[in-house]
């Protein structure tokens, strides 16, 4: 007998969890107004809000973080840290900030001017947040296969090279870079192909147009490389990650995802004049070059992570669990964004809630049946998310509308995946029954996802 898959790592330290009535959750979802960013944290069972931060550090890591050298300057952290992105990503000058989007803030503060245009494969919303806040423009050439949830590609995150083309020719003198985002977040943790990462850079640099890479996910992107490419299944995770960036000229890294730190990033760069120029944003918005935004103890842990999570079995035994959880949804018939991505299942609200008018918001409904099932908070990634037309402020309802189940690494176990399937079964079986969604009561102007209170309807 084929002995079965299990977990590469064991537990050495537990974190109780709690289960609530439905009753209780009735209570906590009102006082959060339907919306799941206001519940506490002890009001949840199973948290599949995102997998940013929320990871669990090896013990490896813990002894590093003993290790930590609080130096103000010149800490043997920031070195060591220094040295590990050196040797996986070939970078050789390093920026730590405290997270990915203040790694954008300090190289885009260097970069970007106004009225530039910035391409690239489905931004980030904190990337395209940093990209307009400077009136310039982000523009998204993903793959036309990223708008179809049911379409089974190997890399639906890749980026179309006639639309970057389009936007490169058009915008002469105005693009300073192109951002590959890989894995591409916002279609659903879909991969890059290393042909696609290789053939996008040698057309950005054609044009004279330098490549960033946004690598939150990156060993991610690795593992599905080695997995579904042609010409990848010996290489270690390792020689692709080298190979990825062997083509581009800068990264930034939200250090809280592929890093399995609770909070970091950095900036790597290829160049110096980048380096010198990211230098100057650095000390006044994070602090000084050696340590940016992180503790020595943080940096130490990092390095640690980067290393260890760069190794096949780790990534294997995470991609593992996020695919048997797809295995159970498919099993009960729940549409979902396909293939399932690298850290998260996206569920399609739409398809399941199809009694639900746009206007009621069938992802933000489905988001909280799952909360009052079984006390798993999800999170809309849909019609909330997509916000109002800045001009005609009219809600946005073009896109998909989606219930992100986003999987914290090494945090829960497959029998969790059970629980979390069954719930989305038992929502799902009695959707015909589910015929009113939400209202808005109150919304923020900008980034209301977070704050809106709501009603049920019906
Ligand atoms: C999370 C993320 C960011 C921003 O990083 P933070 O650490 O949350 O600031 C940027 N890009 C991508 C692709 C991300 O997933």
């Amino acid at each position: 007998m084929e002995l079965p898959f299990a977990e590469s790592w064991k537990i050495k330290m537990i974190e109780p969890i709690r289960r609530s009535t439905r009753q209780e959750r009735e209570q906590w979802l009102k006082e959060a107004h339907y919306n799941v960013f206001q519940l506490k944290a002890e009001q949840v069972y199973i948290d599949l809000l995102t997998d940013s931060g929320t990871g669990a550090m090896s013990d490896r890591q813990w002894a590093e973080m003993m290790l930590g050298d609080e130096s103000y300057a010149g800490a043997t952290s920031f070195y060591k840290l220094e040295k590990r992105i050196r040797d996986l990503f070939g970078m050789p000058y390093v920026i730590p900030t405290h997270q990915g989007r203040a790694a954008e803030n300090v190289l885009f503060s260097y970069l970007v001017k106004e009225g530039d245009v910035i391409p690239g494969n489905a931004h980030f919303d904190t990337t395209k947040g940093h990209i307009e806040s400077r009136h310039a423009h982000a523009i998204d050439v993903t793959t036309d296969e990223a708008k179809d949830t049911q379409l089974e590609v190997p890399f639906k995150g890749n980026v179309s090279l006639e639309k970057l083309e389009k936007v490169l020719t058009e915008n002469k003198g105005r693009v300073p870079f192109m951002v590959l985002t890989i894995t591409n977040n916002t279609v659903g943790g879909q991969p890059v192909s290393m042909e696609n990462i290789r053939e996008t850079c040698a057309l950005c640099h054609r044009h004279g147009v330098p490549v960033v890479m946004d690598s939150a996910r990156f060993a991610e992107n690795a593992y599905f490389i080695k997995t579904r490419e042609a010409g990848y299944a010996d290489r270690t995770i390792k020689e692709i990650t080298a190979e990825m960036y062997s083509h581009v000229d800068a990264m930034t890294m939200s250090a809280k995802k592929d890093g399995i730190v609770n909070m970091g990033g950095f900036i790597g760069m290829k160049n110096r004049e980048w380096y010198e120029g990211a230098k100057l944003y650095c000390i006044p918005f994070e602090g000084y070059v050696t340590y940016g935004g992180m503790n020595g103890r943080d940096m130490n842990a990092l390095a640690q992570g980067l290393d260890e999570n760069t190794e096949f079995d780790m990534l294997h035994t995470r991609i593992h669990q996020v695919a048997y959880l797809a295995s159970k949804l498919d099993e009960y018939g729940i549409p979902y964004q396909r293939p399932a991505g690298g850290h998260a299942i996206f569920v399609d609200a739409d398809k399941v809630l199809d009694r639900i008018p746009k206007e009621e918001f069938p992802a933000q409904t489905l988001t909280c049946e799952l909360y009052l099932e079984a006390g798993i908070r999800a999170c809309e990634i849909g019609y909330m998310l997509a916000d109002r037309d800045p001009e005609t402020r009219e809600n946005r309802f073009g896109g998909l509308d989606l219930v992100r189940l986003c999987i914290p690494r090494r945090v829960y176990t497959d029998n969790h995946m059970n629980v979390i399937a069954a719930a989305m079964k038992n929502v799902y079986d009695r959707r015909a029954e589910i015929t009113r969604g939400v209202a808005i009561e109150w919304e923020a102007p900008l980034m209301r996802h977070f704050t809106v209170q709501l009603k049920r309807l019906g």
